[in-house]
């Protein structure tokens, strides 16, 4: 049989899944989905801790988001869905890699060094699991030995850790790793107020299991466009001054006519934001449609979801063993 290509990738059980994270990563996910590429995507629990501290809401939020995977598409005839817990030797691969990584380069990840200027001088900052996330990410990836990591803009810092990491792993022992690919198309989405969309930020998110009517509300209450326009006939400038209404139009329309006719008709002052915003709205209605139905059916259907994850698990815990047992003893690690 023809070794199969490893397409990995996770999502952090923070909350109900956005348009950023369905146009940045599920909907690539899916259509990464069969031939030769078998699909390992994963709900990220221990990446969840770092930031979430009520249990009841993990707990809850690893459902709805095994839920979102299997309403896009995700089939778990043909990819191994799973948390990532259940996979315990993710820790102790975690563990190796750490012992290789530079302290130094791992705070220069812009949203660690960000985080840890904004907390300096603090009592208290950051905690340390957030700080060495980037390590178990690499972990995440190089356990099950994933070649392609469709992954979000925000993400690539933290994927070329993981490449870094392989890459020294390999030198010492050759062939140990595989070095991950990243994909090509990576998008971000931004929110309402023109920042990246974030689960963590549900001021500014968009929720892929929000109404027509919530979707149309929220952007013409929240969305920031191009704040230099005033009146609906003044000439906008789409490309540079539209925060969060024209940047999704471009991503979404697989088109390109599409997407250049909206931002002609505003550098026209042809069509106001609130039109656009409308046209936008219908748009993500659209597109999510057939997900917001399946969705529905599953809502009730816990214990099949929790069998998907069971089954993902054993799978995935089996690949991660192989490859850790391999690391285990390259670094001179004997189990007793
Ligand atoms: P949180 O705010 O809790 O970190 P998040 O919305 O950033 O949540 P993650 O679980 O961190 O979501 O990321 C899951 C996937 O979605 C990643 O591949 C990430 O790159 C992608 N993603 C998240 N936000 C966006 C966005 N705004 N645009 C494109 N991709 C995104
Ligand atoms: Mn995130």
């Amino acid at each position: 049989m023809k070794q199969q290509r490893i397409v990995l990738s996770g999502i952090r059980a923070t909350g109900r899944l956005h348009f950023g994270n369905f146009i940045g990563a599920v909907q690539k996910f899916v259509s990464y989905q069969g031939g030769d590429n078998l699909g390992m995507y994963f709900i990220a629990d221990w990446h969840t801790l770092t930031t979430e501290k009520n249990p009841n809401a993990i707990r809850n939020n690893i459902l709805e988001v095994a839920k979102d995977y299997l309403a896009a598409g995700l089939d778990p005839n043909q990819s191994i869905i799973y948390a990532q817990s259940s996979v315990p030797e993710l820790m102790e691969l975690s563990w190796y890699l750490a012992s290789e990584q530079a302290h130094k380069q791992l705070v220069m990840i812009p949203t660690l060094k960000d985080l840890l200027k904004k907390t300096d001088g603090a009592e208290t900052g950051p905690n340390f699991a957030m700080i060495s996330y980037p390590v178990l990410m690499a972990a995440d990836i190089l356990g099950p030995q994933a070649a392609l990591v469709p992954v979000g803009e925000d993400q690539v810092p933290n994927v070329e850790l993981a490449r870094d990491l392989a890459r020294k792993f390999n030198n010492r022992f050759p062939g140990i790793f595989t070095v991950p690919e990243m994909v090509q198309d990576m998008v971000r989405i931004p929110g309402l107020d023109g920042e990246k969309m974030g689960k963590s930020d549900a001021a500014n998110a968009v929720g892929i299991s929000d109404s027509l009517e919530e979707i149309r509300r929220k952007y013409a209450t929240r969305g920031v466009t191009d704040e230099k326009r005033v009146a609906a006939t003044d000439p906008g400038d789409p490309y540079n001054r539209c925060r969060s209404v024209y940047p999704v139009h471009e991503a979404i329309s697989s088109d390109e006519v599409a997407h250049r006719t909206i931002a002609q008709r505003c550098v026209a002052g042809a069509i106001g934001c609130r039109e656009c915003k409308g046209i936008l709205a219908d748009r993500l209605a659209e597109i999510i449609g057939p997900f917001q139905e399946r969705r529905h059916t599953l809502e009730c259907q816990n214990d099949y979801v929790r069998d998907v994850l069971h089954e993902g698990g054993k799978r995935a815990r089996v690949m991660v063993a192989e490859t850790v047992a391999k690391v285990r003893e390259a670094v001179g690690i004997e189990l007793f």
